[in-house]
């Protein structure tokens, strides 16, 4: 499977803000870096690696979304794309898509 690039800098790896400059606090998560406000897409990310990297459809409020293919080779690729890169509208979707289908206890055994 497609690894993660480790980050080099302590950095928020959404906003590219340095916490410690500021007196504040970034979190590692999935092996990178968040700022307090973005420390969700790091728990995000966090979700997608414990899953595989998951092909999830996403329903936003703007419009609709989709990340990866089933057992797409690329599907780490792009879940990285989309939380360092995608809309406030896409990233937030896809956290409240994510946070329901991890409450689901119906959720598909492996
Ligand atoms: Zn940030």
């Amino acid at each position: 499977m497609e690894m993660l690039n480790k980050d080099e800098e302590y950095r928020c790896r959404r906003c590219g803000k340095n916490e410690q400059e500021n007196g504040g606090e970034l979190h590692s998560l999935a092996d990178l870096y968040w700022c307090e406000d973005h420390r969700h897409l790091g728990e995000l990310l966090l979700w997608a690696g414990n899953h595989q990297f998951p092909a999830i459809k996403i329903v936003g409020i703007d419009q609709n979304y989709a990340i990866g293919a089933p057992n797409g080779p690329d599907n780490a690729y792009l879940w990285e794309r989309g939380v360092f890169q995608g809309s406030e509208d896409m990233v937030w979707s896809t956290l409240s898509t994510v946070m329901s289908l991890s409450e689901n206890k119906d959720e598909e055994s492996a």
